[in-house]
């Protein structure tokens, strides 16, 4: 007996991507979950690749001069990072792990940003002998930075007057005194920063024209500064408009496995009008701020981490069991919410998972939620009921797409001993799509 429909939650699928579709359709995703025996992430560089290019244009196009950190907090992969090490796009790290890992990849000491708070001693001095960029957040790291006693580049990190109750940053009264100790110690003092909650470009446009402001007035004390970093906070628009406001309008608690409900403000926004590098063009039309940077000389410097990953890699699930409820079924997978980090975040990963039905059987439309394989309730990998388009069966696969950024391995744990998932890069190369494995996960 086919299970009511109309349990199910407003339908939000993802943006078409007809490419990555092609190779879904495919027998590669079976011949890897078969061969892996267990979920498994794919990841596409090449897109990765376009997306830093594209803001990299919106660059060229004002005629500002900057570049593109990847946030590599986003995805461990080394894929993307060995993508940067041969493009010259930077990267942004935040811990000594992340600056091994991008200086063994190949990326320059010189390419690398270093944010975070409070860096620890063995972190800033690679970074100070590697002569990476050290975002500095507070004024004791600024003497433990000296401290090194080497050659130091260093950026101050300016607290938004926006969001006084950051935690990160340095007030005024803290940047006029790491401006005075920047110049006594003969720092290389090349210009300021923020990183700025939230995804709004006038704010960030704002900011940043003060921080031009703050090069200028650095400048008459004699130091040297000609960059401003505007951190990442880039939208990823995941659907379209109309989807996205049905879905905010319509969902409530009975589309929901145990009547589970969300605040719709706690979930990301997966529908933005302007995205990626459109932000950016949106950022550098406000205010004039283009033409300040120019005429003052000031580099643009950009550390986006989602928006580099837009549409640059999926996860894949195996159905392992489906028992049927009152209303709506309950699909189980060979993984967990772990691989999917927005269920940690009291929120929900809303663009919808995709069928591969492992024998194509015609069916009616079935409602299901999603459960991983361990032993507790909360491990849900989707707690609405998604209407698929017929009874999923053991051995189909979900694909939940565009999850490269900050869905895969934030959180990923060898819980109940279920192996991580490896990470599939599909690389092209003269017209043809191979596989291969991106490296033995990070614990
Ligand atoms: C997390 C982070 C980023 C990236 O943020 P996105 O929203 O992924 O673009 C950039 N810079 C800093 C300092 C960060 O902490």
């Amino acid at each position: 007996m086919a299970v009511s429909e109309t349990g199910a939650a407003p339908p939000l699928p993802a943006h078409p991507d007809p490419q990555l579709d092609a190779i879904l359709v495919g027998s590669l995703p079976h011949e890897l979950s078969y061969a892996i025996g267990g979920p498994f992430h794919l990841l596409l560089p090449d897109r990765f690749d376009a997306n830093a290019a594209a803001f990299q244009a919106v660059l060229g196009e004002f005629g500002v001069e900057g570049r593109v950190y990847y946030a590599k907090k986003a995805n461990k992969a080394a894929a993307w990072i060995e993508r940067c090490a041969l493009s010259g796009t930077g990267v942004d790290v935040a811990s000594a792990g992340e600056l091994r890992d991008a200086l063994g990849c190949g990326v320059r000491g010189e390419d690398i940003v270093v944010t975070g708070p409070a860096k620890a001693d063995g972190l800033l001095r690679v970074a100070v002998l590697q002569g990476c960029l050290i975002a500095v957040d507070a004024l004791d790291e600024l003497e433990r930075v000296i401290d090194v006693g080497r050659p130091a580049r260093v950026l101050l990190r300016r607290l938004p007057p926006a969001q006084p109750h950051s935690r990160f940053g340095l007030d005024d009264g803290e940047l006029a005194t790491a401006l005075v100790r920047c110049r006594e110690a003969g720092l290389e003092m090349e210009g300021f920063s923020f990183h700025l909650s939230g995804y709004d470009p006038l704010m960030r446009a704002e900011l940043a024209a003060e921080l031009v402001d703050l090069c200028l007035k650095a400048r008459a004390m004699g130091l040297r500064p000609d960059r401003i970093s505007i951190g990442g906070g880039f939208a990823v628009d995941y659907t379209d408009a109309e989807h996205w406001e049905r879905f905010l309008r319509d969902q409530r608690p009975e589309h929901y496995h145990a009547g589970k409900s969300f605040t719709p403000a706690d979930f990301y926004p997966y529908h933005s009008p302007v995205a990626g590098p459109d932000a950016l063009r949106a950022v550098l039309t406000a205010d004039g701020l283009a033409a300040r940077l120019r005429e003052a000389g000031v580099q643009l410097l950009l550390e986006p981490g989602r928006a580099l990953l837009d549409r640059a890699g999926c996860t894949v699930f195996r159905v392992q069991g489906v028992k049927d409820r009152p209303g709506y079924g309950i699909v189980t997978v060979d993984g967990s919410s772990l691989s999917l980090s927005e269920q940690w975040f009291n929120s929900e990963y809303l663009p919808d998972p995709a069928l591969l039905p492992a024998q194509a059987s015609p069916g009616e439309p079935y409602a299901a939620c999603v459960g991983g394989a361990t032993c507790l309730e909360s491990d849900m990998v989707t707690w609405r009921k998604v209407r698929f388009p017929t009874r999923p069966a053991p051995g189909d696969l979900l694909v939940y797409p565009n999850t490269a950024g900050y869905q895969m391995d934030s959180n990923e744990s060898p819980f109940h001993e279920l192996a991580l998932p490896p990470k599939i890069v599909l690389d092209t190369a003269d017209g043809m799509t191979r596989w291969r494995l991106d490296r033995p996960p990070l614990a």
